[in-house]
């Protein structure tokens, strides 16, 4: 296993969604981020503690519903208005 190998072989990155335990690519999960501040968003760009769902399927309907997977994941419990916005979303 050299590091060559591990160039030519590069994939893109992949992330697990925090609802089905599944694993994608990012491009097709949505991230819900803590930023430094405390506050939590859904965005890409934020740094702090993440957490993965896909952005489709029953997964985001079930992160809506029940946001425990995301608020565990990120040690907080999501603002009401940010599950408002993504449930308008779909
Ligand atoms: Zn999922």
């Amino acid at each position: 296993m050299s590091a060559r190998t591990a160039l030519r072989t590069s994939q893109p990155p992949v992330r697990r969604c925090v609802v089905c335990r599944d694993s994608a690519p990012k491009s097709e999960l949505l991230r819900f981020v803590r930023r430094p501040d405390g506050e939590i968003a859904v965005s890409d760009q934020d740094h702090g503690r993440g957490a993965y769902v896909h952005a489709d399927s029953a997964c985001m309907s079930e992160a809506v519903t029940q946001s425990k997977p995301i608020a565990h994941a990120l040690r907080r419990p999501l603002p009401v208005g940010l599950l408002d916005r993504l449930g308008e979303r779909t």
